[in-house]
């Protein structure tokens, strides 16, 4: 049966024409989804795209986050995890303690590492290099997803050199990919009260653009429950289609559901499932054209990642041992899932579940 004629709502029937002959919707075709009552609607969209590029399976990742250090600058009014110097609980790894973390991800079997800190005024490029070329002399056949365009752009800085350059070294020390953080919601008027001193939204588009040019997958994300409109959650997603209509760089869209505790801000909404489903089903139908949308369900929760599954979800992320930046602003969920446990998440909603590295191939 064609897609409109199984939506009950007539104010979705013109979208999922749109959907079905795989047009790009409007801006206020998003807004339309984002303030949707209809769920059952929305998921027959999303779920249409979802099966049409991945039919039942769900990837999941066998990976472990390195959070290098939560010593950072810029202190972010949106972050729980960042530290001063000096202050307790502060750290910097050293190479030999990331050489250990590294050799029992071996050990443990694992695909991917994925490293991000915050912006430390002693880690150099020299040191991400070194940091990037111990991984891979560990692990010659892992993953490696690293530094955000945040990250890359404040390597670019103290180093003086063109962000091109600094990606190009770190690529050559052995970077596979990187993650999609830092993007906020691209919002000028959001980002000065969230992130300030963050890099702006045009910024990180540059960055993932200049490093999709020099032949990366990368990351996009999206942080929403704090300020933000369904406006400003509107353009946001159309700003990284248009990215990915100009480079097709992004191999994965993943919503992240912001956690307040321990911030300097506090979230608009109390959160709502609805509120999550509108979010994710949108991103599917909006982001045609990126292939994957992640559910992570160390942000979402197990149950609703579960559900997701029905409204565009095909990723749940991964084991993620040890994974800090989420638990500090009061994420609720156990900072490791086994290997059976994700899979009995996938399983349980009726897909497939698929081992995957953050590139897909195996
Ligand atoms: S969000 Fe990132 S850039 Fe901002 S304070 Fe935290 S670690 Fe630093």
């Amino acid at each position: 049966m064609p897609l409109p004629d199984i939506i009950q709502s007539r104010d979705l029937k013109s979208i999922a024409r749109k959907v079905e002959e795989d047009r790009p919707i409007s801006s206020a075709d998003a807004l339309t989804l984002l303030t949707a009552s209809d769920i059952l609607d929305l998921g027959a969209m999303a779920h249409h795209i979802r099966t049409r590029m991945h039919g039942r399976t769900t990837y999941y990742g066998v990976n472990r986050n390195l959070n290098y250090t939560n010593i950072c600058e810029l202190r972010c009014p949106l972050c729980a995890f960042s530290k001063d110097p000096g202050e307790e609980g502060a750290y910097l790894l050293s190479l030999d303690e990331i050489e250990k973390t590294v050799s029992r991800a071996v050990t443990d079997g694992l695909d991917e590492i994925h490293i991000v800190g915050g912006l430390h005024p002693d880690v150099t490029l020299d040191y991400a290099e070194e940091m990037i070329r111990t991984v891979r002399r560990v692990g010659p056949g892992l993953f490696i997803v690293a530094f955000t365009a945040v990250e890359y752009d404040y390597f670019a800085q103290k180093s003086g050199l063109p962000v091109e350059q600094v990606l190009k070294r770190l690529i050559a020390a052995g970077v596979n990919s990187l993650p999609g953080g830092g993007a906020e919601i691209f919002s000028p008027d959001i980002r000065s009260r969230i992130a300030p001193k963050k890099i702006s939204g045009d910024r990180w588009l540059e960055v993932m653009r200049t490093a999709h040019h020099l032949g990366l997958k990368t990351n996009a994300t999206m942080l929403y429950n704090h300020v933000e409109s369904s406006g400003n959650i509107a353009d946001h997603l159309l700003r990284i289609r248009k990215l990915q209509d100009e480079t097709g760089g992004f191999k994965t869209f993943v919503p992240l559901r912001f956690h307040g505790a321990n911030t300097g801000v506090r979230e608009k909404r109390t959160v709502s499932g609805y509120d999550d489903i509108r979010v994710y089903a949108t991103a599917r139908i909006v982001l045609h054209n990126i292939p994957h949308i992640k559910g992570l369900w160390m942000y979402l929760g197990d149950k609703i990642a579960q559900v997701m599954q029905h409204f565009g979800v095909d990723d749940i992320g991964g084991t993620y041992h040890q994974e800090k930046v989420v638990h500090a602003a009061g994420a609720a969920t156990p900072d490791y899932g086994s290997e059976p446990f994700l899979r009995r998440l996938i399983e349980n909603a009726g897909f497939e579940p698929k081992r995957a590295t953050a590139g897909y191939s195996s």
